[in-house]
């Protein structure tokens, strides 16, 4: 039998002599510890739901210097049993931004700020590739889905977490080191995958899944999670490994580890972006075309996203076509019929379009491309380049940038 000593903390002399009675003077006491690394961090948390809000109370406790909350649902009744950030006032309140007010009272030192918005979208990749760590607290395999092809574009790790009535499960993602989460999907995966869209890959008008949970769930997850991201912020070679699952059985009292394996067909395998220049220019207001010409190429270039279009609606009945320019993922099929004469229409999608054309008029933001988000612009690949978009930056614009992929260049020059 241990000595129950063993487990007892640094004895209280010792510690008031090398550590002061600051908010973190006790878990500074932990030899791994170092405060100055996490108020220097950047956390993206992936959903404000229970496990989001969890998460959040966490990381501003700590002292995670700055985090952004992604979510763009709105509170309802069956959140408040498991969201301790909310109040029965807040019902049909957004959740992102009562999160991050919420979740700043926590904490002063941290600085928290909200994206009212789709994980999949509405965070710019350049915004995302400026996080250290991405948490992910969402409920559904295809928002799980389009996080890990985001912080495979990005080049940011991500933690996953998911619960049901009776286990709860976190695996650590790392570009191009171990499984992704693509790779793991199952039958099973791929069909509540496919149950969103219908076969012109369009989005389905389909209530969302419920799983019966509890806020115990939620905040075991989180806990598992939050401790696996300070480990990985401390240090990368601690903690879960790369493609690495913790299942922790609630009811059977039993914990597994597994090294999950790496599809080598996995479709989501790419190269992050790396190298691009920077522009003022708000997607709200500026056009693609705009963008072009101040990056000195000519309005015959073309722009390719980092996400597909509907790029427009072509009716084989009355000869017809209609200009879309959105994302996919927020077309719904039954936007397919031709308001002319009922027939279905071909759905034209891709990633790249002239600017030209219909689409390069219009302002880059009605098209889906966020703020601080990477869009390439060029005749081909021959005189293909990178731009970041500009616009308001969710992260505290007075530190300085440590991304590793920025390019030193910037575009400040007079609208065109
Ligand atoms: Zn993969
Ligand atoms: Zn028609």
């Amino acid at each position: 039998m241990p000595s129950p000593v063993a487990f007892l903390p640094p004895s209280p002399t010792d510690a008031t002599e090398t550590a002061p009675d600051d908010r973190y003077a006790r878990q500074r006491l932990l030899p791994w510890w170092d405060q100055d690394r996490l108020a220097r961090s950047r956390v993206v948390v992936a959903g404000a739901g229970a496990i989001g809000n969890e998460v959040l109370k966490l990381l501003a406790l700590v002292g995670v210097g700055e985090i952004v909350v992604v979510d763009f649902d709105t509170v309802s009744p069956s959140n408040l049993s498991r969201t301790v950030l909310f109040r029965a006032g807040d019902v049909g309140e957004p959740k992102a931004a009562l999160a991050a007010r919420r979740t700043q009272e926590l904490n002063p030192d941290v600085h928290v700020t909200a994206i009212d918005g789709d994980i999949g979208r509405d965070i710019g990749l350049a915004t995302l590739s400026g996080a250290d760590l991405v948490l992910g607290g969402l409920d559904s395999v295809n928002a799980r889905w389009a996080i890990n092809r985001r912080c495979l574009q990005a080049g940011v790790p991500w933690i996953n977490a998911g619960i049901t009535a009776s286990d709860v499960q976190v695996t650590r993602h790392v570009p191009g080191d171990g499984a992704c989460y693509e790779c793991t999907f199952t039958a099973g995966m791929a069909r509540r995958f496919n149950e969103r869209y219908s076969c012109t890959g369009l989005v389905r008008r389909t209530p969302d899944r419920t799983v019966p949970t509890t806020a115990i769930g939620a905040s075991v997850v989180a806990g598992l999670m939050v401790h696996d991201a300070l480990r990985f912020l401390h240090d990368p070679a601690t903690g879960l490994r790369a493609g690495q699952r913790q299942t922790l059985l609630l009811d059977g009292y039993r914990q597994f580890l597994d090294d999950l394996p790496v599809d080598p067909d996995c479709p989501a395998h790419a190269e992050p972006v790396q190298g691009w220049t920077t522009t003022d220019r708000d997607p709200a207001t500026s056009t693609g075309r705009e963008l072009a010409l101040a990056a000195g190429l000519d309005a015959a270039a073309s722009i390719e996203l980092t996400f597909e279009l509907v790029l427009g609606f072509a009716c084989p009945g009355c000869g017809t076509r209609e200009d879309i320019g959105r994302p996919t993922a927020t077309v719904y099929e039954d936007e397919i019929l031709c308001p002319s004469c009922r027939q279905e229409r071909i759905v034209e999608r891709g990633t790249t379009f002239r600017l030209d054309g219909p689409l390069g008029d219009r302002p880059l933001a009605s098209l889906g491309v966020p703020p601080h988000d990477l869009v390439a612009v060029g005749h081909g690949d021959v005189s293909r380049t990178w731009l970041e978009t500009g616009g308001p930056s969710p992260w505290r614009t007075d530190r300085p940038d440590r991304s590793l992929h920025r390019t030193e260049t910037a575009l400040t020059g007079a609208r065109a």
